[in-house]
């Protein structure tokens, strides 16, 4: 079975919830092992006993984007990170400090699995085996295809004009495919300064998936993540 070559490290202070992450990993064959503190995944990580990290950020010794910053000092391992409902702020600063993804509890397991076969897959071409990185003059994705020498965004054969805001968001998405992308994060990208107003940046990504989105494949690409952010997802 392909997943006992992956480790999973689960992080969680919950005895209940610990229990059924581990169970599940046990269940899909994963390798796995489960802490209690940031302090002790942080030694976990150091010894480079993971490939991935499931990260409650509500741990009794450290802030969960303390653990993140940390960890994204030395590694650059998928990081997924759960939280309980209320605590949208944290999730919301987990992202920023660099976790590739988050599940808000309750969440179901297959919701759990698919995440986290998104993330070691994402992983896994981010360091070097997909054709995506492999040719740094253009990105496929499905039918989307973006010509970075010349600017060009075609769906298809089709070629699509993009304002400069819409092709960069484009742009920033498809560098970080598979991955939940802040309003915060993309409006600094963007536009260079730090704002809580969003709604400029919500008009060009709605433009921005109406002029991509004219076939099955490319119309659901660029998912909305509501409170949270974008994401680009990637189609085979
Ligand atoms: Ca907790």
């Amino acid at each position: 079975m392909e997943n006992e070559k992956y480790r999973i490290l689960i992080c969680e202070d919950d005895p209940s919830v610990n229990k059924l992450l581990s169970l599940t990993m046990e269940l899909e064959g994963y390798a796995y092992s489960a802490v209690q503190t940031g302090k002790s995944a942080l030694r976990e990580l150091v010894a480079g006993r993971a490939d991935l990290l499931i990260l409650d950020l509500g741990l009794p010794d450290m802030d969960g984007s303390e653990i993140i910053r940390k960890v994204r000092s030395f590694s650059q391992l998928p990081i997924i990170v759960v939280s309980a409902r209320g605590e949208s702020q944290d999730k919301i600063q987990a992202l920023d400090e660099g976790a590739d993804d988050y599940l808000t509890k309750p969440f179901s397991t297959d919701e759990l699995l698919a995440r986290l076969r998104v993330s070691l897959r994402r992983a896994s071409y981010t360091s070097g085996n997909s054709p995506s990185t492999q040719a740094t003059e253009q990105f496929v994705n499905g039918n989307l295809r973006i010509a970075f020498p010349s600017n060009q965004v075609f769906v298809g054969q089709q070629e699509i004009h993009l304002t400069p805001i819409e092709y960069k968001l484009l742009c920033l998405l498809s560098e970080n495919l598979d991955r939940v992308l802040t309003y915060n994060f993309i409006v600094k990208k963007i536009w260079g300064y730090h704002s809580d107003d969003f709604s400029d940046l919500r008009v060009f990504a709605n433009t921005l998936r109406k002029k991509i989105g004219q076939d099955e494949g490319t119309s659901k690409m660029i998912q909305t993540h509501i409170g949270v952010g974008y994401r680009m997802i990637k189609v085979d």
